[in-house]
């Protein structure tokens, strides 16, 4: 068949070179690709492949989701298979609908699409109330009346057998019995559980009669008040896979020692040949980062951040607020890959993919965060005359735009030194600097406030012969720097990020990681002033301000009040101007 004849075609491409582009150089396929090809080769599930991304809808995704994303919707693209996404609402207590929207919004925003396949563990409640049932017909399924603790008690430890639950020997027909009335909401939450009936004594204590129902009375999102009893992640998880045809279940690897279980439920249900394969890989971890979405909440909650798409946060939406692209995201994941060692990766090389992403991408304006007034005294007070600045020398397709200057022109505090050393190539007193753009100036002599001594005003000379692009513009100065038009420029708030943690790993601590929290990770300066051009900027358009960093207009902006934040620094621009 037509389909069969692509695969094979792609499959002759990939065995010629089991390699990955990276930066000019090649490095072989993740482990779990190599899987993949190796199941189409041998025609396993009948050339299919079939994964998942199942989100539990208790919170928002963040960028360890967005790695398990790459993979489950990746290896689907690549190999001409097919993702599901699967919301895990196994639990009514936790999960919102707010999340579930947002979960559909980035996973389009990464750029991928499940299309039609969009499902919940709800939608397989009642196939996995009758495989319970089946299992409890087939004496391998029971419901034990003890409390949880007393359960988790006697499940013993790694290297102690577990003991047996009194009610393990029930017959099937007094089980039966009593898990319709659970489910019917005869009994209170926590008084009784379904158990299955597998093995005590199992060295991995997953397998030691793990529970399988409990008993919820709130109300679900999806079913209502239908159910009062809910399947537990491992009842649910590979049965829904089963289920929805899944053949490769990926996941990371604190499920490795849940496999078992996951292959145990599988075979009592197995009809065909056809199983899924659970695959677990290395989960992303991000130094000063937190990724987890309980401690997250709380850093919501607590009002740490100002929500979940805080740029700080390393939510999706929290990236993209502070003008990550997803490019850059998956250009960072591809860099890491994909491995069977737990590590932690550095954040620095999330933010270097950022750079070089936004380096091609972003176009490079003039904004002045700390404005400081340079007064040209030699250039006629009514005069505006359009200055030509390229947009990106990285991509000369983004062409140019003309900028105003004029007399009075801000430019940036840090940039001027009544007193500099030797090795300040900027403007001081006696010294000269090119405007980017424009002209060369001299600062002449400078005003200072006398009571508060912050400098006020800078007096500086033009010299009208040296002005870029001019044939007869041959003088050289050391320092060039950007400028605004005082008459012309438009302010701005810009919000200016740091590391949410001061610590590289903050989780990993004795102590509570709110402990590390970094109480400047947020410095907002007002009154900054940027080029006019920008009065057109809307939500997430990404600029680099040159000389500064990248930085992405904020949701909050208006023409009134633009605000713009921090998306990265250019490397050292932020020990600069912290000082
Ligand atoms: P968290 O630990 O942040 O609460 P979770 O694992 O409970 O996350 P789920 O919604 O259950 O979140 O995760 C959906 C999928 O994303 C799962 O397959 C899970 O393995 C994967 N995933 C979650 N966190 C990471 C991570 N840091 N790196 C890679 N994959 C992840
Ligand atoms: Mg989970």
């Amino acid at each position: 068949s037509k389909s069969s004849y692509f695969c094979s075609l792609k499959l002759f491409r990939m065995n010629d070179e089991n390699t990955r582009e990276n930066e000019g150089t090649k490095i072989p396929v993740s482990f779990i690709e190599q899987i993949i090809i190796d199941d189409l080769k041998e025609g396993r599930n009948k050339g299919r492949i079939h994964t998942r991304f199942p989100p539990e809808p208790n919170g928002y995704l963040h960028i360890g989701h967005a790695k398990a994303i790459c993979l489950d919707f990746g290896m689907a693209e690549k190999y001409g298979g097919k993702c599901n996404l699967r919301f895990d609402d196994t639990n009514p207590v936790k999960e919102e609908i707010e999340y579930i929207d947002s979960i559909r919004e980035d996973i389009h925003w990464l750029g991928f699409d499940w299309e039609d396949r969009e499902y919940f563990a709800s939608d397989h409640f009642g196939k996995l109330y009758d495989f319970a049932i089946d299992l409890i017909n087939r004496g391998l399924a029971y419901v034990d009346d003890q409390p949880s603790d007393l359960i988790a008690q006697q499940k013993g430890s790694p290297t102690q057998p577990g003991i047996e639950s009194p009610f393990r020997n029930r017959p099937p027909d007094e089980n039966l019995d009593l898990f319709r009335r659970m489910n019917e909401g005869e009994f209170d939450e926590g008084s009784r559980v379904l158990r299955a009936k597998i093995d005590m004594k199992n060295p991995n204590m997953h397998m030691r009669d793990p529970i399988i129902y409990r008993i919820i009375k709130a109300p679900h999102h999806r079913t209502g008040n239908k159910w009062k009893v809910y399947p537990m992640y491992d009842f649910a998880h590979g049965q829904c896979d089963f289920f929805e045809g899944i053949t490769h279940s990926l996941c990371t690897l604190e499920f490795e020692v849940h496999r078992p279980l996951y292959d145990w439920f599988t075979d009592k249900l197995m009809t065909s040949s056809y199983r899924p394969r659970q695959i677990e890989f290395n989960r992303l971890n991000l130094t000063y980062t937190v990724l987890s979405k309980r401690k997250l909440l709380e850093l919501v909650r607590e009002g740490k951040v100002r929500g979940w798409d805080d740029p700080r946060m390393p939510t999706l939406c929290g990236l993209r607020r502070r003008g990550y692209t997803p490019e850059a995201i998956k250009k960072f994941i591809e860099m890491i890959g994909y491995t069977k060692f737990e590590a932690i990766n550095d954040i620095s090389l999330l933010e270097h993919a950022v750079r070089e992403d936004l380096n091609t991408r972003a176009p490079r304006v003039f904004g002045v965060l700390k404005p400081l007034k340079v007064i040209i005294t030699n250039y006629p007070e009514e005069k505006t005359e359009e200055v030509s600045i390229i947009n990106n020398p990285e991509d000369e397709n983004m062409g140019s735009r003309n900028i105003p200057f004029s007399r009075e022109l801000y430019i940036e505090r840090d940039d001027f030194m009544e007193d500099p050393p030797n090795k300040f190539f900027r403007l001081a007193p006696g010294r000269e600097v090119r405007l980017k753009g424009a002209f060369i100036i001299k600062c002449e002599s400078y005003r200072k406030n006398e009571t508060t001594s912050i400098i006020e005003e800078v007096y500086c000379t033009y010299d009208p012969d040296t002005r870029s692009g001019a044939n007869n513009s041959q003088k050289k100065v050391k320092g060039t720097l950007h400028w605004v038009s005082v008459r012309h420029a438009i302010d701005a708030e810009v919000r200016i990020y740091d590391r949410l943690f001061n610590h590289e790993d903050p989780t990993g601590q004795k102590d509570d990681y709110h402990k590390f929290l970094n109480s400047d990770s947020l410095q907002i300066f007002k009154g900054c002033k940027l080029e006019p051009s920008l009065r057109s900027a809307r939500p997430l358009d990404r600029f680099q301000f040159q000389r500064l960093g990248y930085f992405c207009v904020d949701y909050d902006s208006s023409e009134d009040n633009p605000v713009f934040n921090q998306t990265v620094s250019l490397r050292d621009s932020w020990s600069k101007m912290r000082k």
